[in-house]
C-alpha cells in the first residue's frame, strides 16, 4: 500500500495527515474543492516535507472529476476528510450538509468501487454519540439522538460504509470518531484557519489572544460539571494524523469494518482551557458568561483503550502542548494562510 488519495487533504486535519503520510514514505494524492481551504497549504506541505503532492481541485460530488482522478492515479486507499463541519451552520443549511457529506460520500464510494479501490478511512465524529449514555464513551456506547444535521450526516455516512462493507467483504473500512481536534504543526506552518468568526473554542480563544476578537463568550456555566462549564476531550491534530497511519495498517491487515474513538480519555472544561491557554500565550483571555449554546452537551470524553489495544495508538501531546502549538500557529499567521 503506497498511494493514498486524501479527500479534503488541504483542510485542517487533512493537511497534517498528508504531512504524516509523506514523512512515512507514502505517496499522497489530494482531492479538495477549496471550499474551506487555501492552495497556500500545498506550499507549506512542500516546505515541510520537501515532497510534492498531486493536487486535484475537484468536488467529491463531481463524478466526472473523480473519474478523471481515478483514471490517472491508481490509489490503494482513500482517507476521506472532505465535508462540511459546522454543527451550527448545519441547522440552517441542512440540504447543503446532506448533499455535500452524504451525497458526496455516495458518489465517492461509487467511483472507488468502479476503479477497484475498496479501502477507506473515514473521518467520523464523537458527535454521533449525541448526549452520551456513559462517560467515558466507548465505541459500544449507543449512538444517541443526533443533535444537529451535521451529526446526522456523520452517522449516515458511517451506516452507508458499514452496509457496503457487509455486502461486499472486499471492502476494508475504518471509521475514526474524532473527539475535539486542536493544536497545530510544531513548525507553525500548518494550523486551523477558520473562515469568518470561529465556531470552535480554541480558534476563538486564539483570535482573542491575538486581538482580533475582544473577548471569549463562554456558553453556559450552569452545567452539571465541577465548574459549570462544558467538558470536552481535546486532542492534538498531530496525534490525530498519526492515528490515520495506524489505521492504514489495519486496512492492510484486511480488517473488514472497524470503529475507533480517537481521543485522549481526559476531559477539560472551558474554564480550564482558558487557563491553560493563558499559560501558553502569557496573556489574559477576557471572557463573559453567556447562555448555553443550542445543541451542546455537558460533557463528552473518550475511552480510547480500543485504539490503544488494536491500533497501538495513544495520544502523546498534553493539553498545554496543544495550546502552545495553537498559539505558535496563530502568532506566526495572524491572517491564517492569507498573506
Ligand atoms: P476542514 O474544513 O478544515 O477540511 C475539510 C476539507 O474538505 C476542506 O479543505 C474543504 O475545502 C474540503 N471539502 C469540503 N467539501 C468538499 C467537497 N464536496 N469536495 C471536495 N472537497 C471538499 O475540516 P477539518 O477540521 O479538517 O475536518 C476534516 C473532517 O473531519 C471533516 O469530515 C469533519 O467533519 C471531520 N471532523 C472534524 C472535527 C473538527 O472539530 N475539526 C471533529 C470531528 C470530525
Ligand atoms: N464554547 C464556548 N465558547 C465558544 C465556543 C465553544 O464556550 O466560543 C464551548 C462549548 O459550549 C463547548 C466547548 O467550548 O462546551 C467546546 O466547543 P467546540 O465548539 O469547540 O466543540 P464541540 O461543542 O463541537 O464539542
Amino acid at each position: 500500500m503506497k498511494k493514498i488519495l486524501i479527500t479534503g487533504g488541504l483542510g485542517y486535519i487533512g493537511s497534517h495527515t498528508v504531512v504524516a503520510l509523506l514523512d512515512a514514505g507514502y505517496q499522497a494524492i489530494v482531492v479538495d474543492n477549496l471550499s474551506n481551504s487555501d492552495k497556500e497549504v500545498l506550499n507549506r506541505i512542500k516546505e515541510l516535507t520537501g515532497k510534492q503532492v498531486s493536487f486535484y481541485q475537484v468536488d467529491i460530488r463531481d463524478r466526472a472529476g473523480l473519474n478523471h482522478v481515478f483514471r490517472k492515479e491508481t490509489c490503494d486507499c482513500v482517507i476521506h476528510f472532505a465535508g462540511l463541519k459546522s454543527l451550527e451552520e448545519s441547522i440552517y443549511k441542512p440540504w447543503e450538509y446532506y448533499d455535500n457529506n452524504v451525497g458526496g460520500t455516495l458518489t465517492l464510494i461509487d467511483v472507488m468501487r468502479e476503479y477497484g479501490c475498496k479501502n477507506m478511512i473515514f473521518s467520523s465524529s464523537a458527535a454521533v454519540y449525541g448526549t452520551p449514555e456513559q462517560l467515558p464513551i466507548t465505541e459500544e456506547c449507543p449512538k444517541g439522538e443526533r443533535m444537529n444535521p451535521y451529526a446526522q450526516t456523520k452517522s449516515m455516512q458511517e451506516q452507508i460504509l458499514m452496509d457496503i462493507q457487509k455486502a461486499d467483504p472486499d471492502w476494508n473500512v475504518v471509521l475514526l470518531r474524532y473527539f475535539n481536534p486542536i493544536g497545530a504543526h510544531k513548525s507553525g506552518l500548518l494550523g486551523e484557519d477558520p473562515q469568518g468568526i470561529p465556531n470552535n473554542l480554541l480558534p476563538y480563544i486564539t483570535q482573542v489572544a491575538i486581538g482580533k476578537l475582544p473577548y471569549l463568550k463562554i456558553f453556559g456555566n450552569d452545567y452539571d460539571t465541577p465548574d459549570g462549564t462544558g467538558i470536552r476531550d481535546y486532542i492534538h491534530v498531530l496525534d490525530l494524523a498519526n492515528g490515520h497511519l495506524k489505521a492504514l495498517s489495519r486496512i492492510q491487515a484486511n480488517c473488514g469494518c472497524e470503529v475507533f474513538n480517537l481521543g485522549t480519555g481526559t476531559g477539560y472544561s472551558v474554564l480550564e482551557m482558558v487557563h491553560y491557554f493563558e499559560q501558553a500565550c502569557g496573556k489574559k483571555i477576557p471572557y463573559q458568561i453567556e447562555p448555553r449554546r443550542l445543541g451542546d452537551v455537558a460533557a463528552c470524553f473518550a475511552d480510547p483503550s480500543k485504539a490503544k489495544r488494536l491500533l497501538g495508538w495513544e495520544a502523546q501531546n498534553g493539553v498545554l502542548e496543544m495550546c502552545k502549538d495553537a498559539w505558535r500557529w496563530q502568532n506566526k499567521n495572524p491572517n491564517g494562510y492569507k498573506k
